[in-house]
């Protein structure tokens, strides 16, 4: 299994560590044809207002969001959750990726709480609270059906969310010693192939 980390901006080298720990190849991915014979994808966190324009810029738009649309697996983790989602507030007009049918808020907890970690429960991966990382991140204020609710925080807010081969997290599960989060993404492949 290959797995391609998007390396344009933010914390690709922090995901491409956690994937080969759990013993998976993976790699930087920084122009279109670095896309073939990859498994999956994972957009990491960043700036998305960046991470959008440098998309743009190398080319890379249509390319993810086709194979996206023809159920190609696909990690974005806090900015990269927001390059996945179909709306966006707080944003600038730049086109994102829209192949997740749920509306995200950028930076949403604010200055005072700008970074915070809470341990999450997300049942998905097992009974024991995952120790999730929240860094000026999004949420996600409201998701359709296709979209499953992996977790919620104690106010209800959704913050981690799967549709089909798609996952999307508002914190940074590359940051934790915890693998489980991308265990499940693998997991999620492997069951595709
Ligand atoms: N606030 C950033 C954005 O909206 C996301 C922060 C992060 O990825 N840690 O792009």
């Amino acid at each position: 299994m290959r797995i391609g980390v998007l390396a344009l901006q933010g914390a690709f080298i922090e995901h491409i560590k956690l994937v080969k720990k759990l013993g998976t190849e993976a790699l930087a991915v920084r122009r279109p044809d670095e896309l073939k014979g990859l498994d999956g994808l994972i957009i990491p966190g960043g700036e998305s207002t960046t991470i959008l324009n440098l998309i743009h810029s190398f080319r890379l738009l249509k390319p993810i969001k086709k194979l996206a649309q023809a159920g190609f697996p696909i990690l974005g983790t806090c900015a990269g959750m927001v390059c996945l989602a179909k709306k966006i507030s707080n944003n600038s007009s730049l086109e994102a990726l829209a192949v997740m049918d749920m509306a995200v808020r950028r930076n949403a907890f604010g200055r005072q709480i700008d970074s915070f970690e809470v341990k999450l429960p997300i049942p998905a991966l097992g009974d024991k609270p995952f120790p999730a990382v929240f860094i000026r991140a999004p949420i996600i204020e409201s998701a359709g059906p296709p979209v499953e609710i992996l977790a919620k925080l104690p106010s209800g807010t959704i913050v981690a969310a799967r549709q089909g081969r798609l996952l999307a997290t508002a914190f940074h599960p590359e940051l934790s010693n915890d693998l489980r989060l991308h265990r499940y993404f693998l997991d999620i492949i492997a069951d595709a192939s």
